[in-house]
């Protein structure tokens, strides 16, 4: 199959598993995890009509997206890869949002390059918070009392725009474990949503090629798509 062929396949699977749940499949964005792929492969996706895209290292994402943003403005970067505070500066100055904020020193370093506690650029950072829900994964808070105080530490900069959380369900076929995982986000959402309701924490990442259709049945609004696009 062809890039173009596999988003639409994508997207009818999308509309299903939405129709299947009582949801609209507007409120579900579909993000083409570009991550090892070139910039022709990018390009394709974006003629395919992908404009939100996901790379996992800072180093490749900053080779290829410059001069791919400057040519597509309407292009949307997000940041999913776990990320180290001494590249956190080109993280600012070349992605739209970071969905695997881990710990409250990526944070604070995130805050401060985004003007500190008084001063926020005119550029906010979108945020997510990584929940940590399956034991395959390494990365992300590992329970709501963490998520918590990550939430009070992101408000304390007013240049981070606190949007959701993000997660990776387990890698196995066992739909159980899957679906225990993304269940886990829409109850820390929950948590989260009472304790601090002035954010807006509309933003659940979960869902990958292998399991996104469960992640929408669970309430995924925004899917991260890659095999399934790129080499499908
Ligand atoms: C690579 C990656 C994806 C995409 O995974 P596929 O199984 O290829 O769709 C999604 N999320 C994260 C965090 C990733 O690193």
């Amino acid at each position: 199959m062809e890039i173009p062929e596999a988003i639409e396949t994508i997207q009818e699977r999308i509309q299903k598993a939405c129709a299947r749940s009582g949801r609209k499949a507007e409120d579900v964005r579909l993000m083409g995890v570009s991550k090892f792929h070139e910039p022709p492969a990018i390009e394709a996706a974006w003629k395919a009509g992908i404009r939100l895209f996901g790379e996992s290292r800072v180093q490749e994402a900053a080779s290829k997206f410059p001069g791919f943003k400057a040519g597509h403005p309407e292009t949307e970067l997000h940041m999913i890869g776990s990320l180290q505070r001494n590249k956190a500066k080109i993280v600012t100055g070349l992605f739209d949002a970071v969905e695997s904020v881990d710990r409250d020193e990526l944070i604070a370093e995130l805050g401060r390059l985004t003007g500190g506690q008084k001063n926020p650029t005119i550029n906010p950072l979108m945020i997510l918070l990584e929940y940590h829900t399956a034991e395959d994964s390494k990365s992300g808070y590992p329970d709501v009392d963490s998520l918590f105080r990550a939430a009070e530490a992101a408000l304390g900069f007013p240049g981070l725009v606190l949007r959701g959380l993000m997660t990776m369900a387990p890698l196995t076929r066992d739909e159980a474990a899957i679906r225990a995982s993304f269940r886990a986000m829409v109850s820390a959402q929950g948590a989260l949503a009472a304790r601090f309701p002035a954010v807006d924490w509309s933003c659940l990442s979960m869902g990958m090629s292998g399991d996104f259709e469960i992640a929408i049945e669970e309430g995924s609004t925004l899917v991260r798509i890659g095999t399934a696009i790129f080499n499908p």
